[in-house]
């Protein structure tokens, strides 16, 4: 069960379900808007500002893999 539910993409910072955004504070990303292409860590401006808001997590993973 993903928090998009529809398999979008933010226009912003092109996360997906698949690969979604992360603050310790606020969890993974959502869809933030109707039209679903923002999501809640670019539409939010504390998250998005937030230092520890992580964009993509898996490509941070897949980096670190280096598959
Ligand atoms: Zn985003
Ligand atoms: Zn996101």
């Amino acid at each position: 069960m993903s928090l998009f539910g529809f398999g979008g993409k933010c226009e912003i910072c092109g996360c997906t379900e698949d690969n979604p955004c992360w603050n310790p504070e606020h969890g993974f990303c959502g869809l933030a808007d109707d039209e679903h292409t923002v999501c809640t860590h670019c539409a939010i401006k504390e998250i998005a500002e937030d230092p520890e808001t992580i964009h993509r997590v898996n490509d941070l993973r897949k980096e670190a893999d280096n598959e």
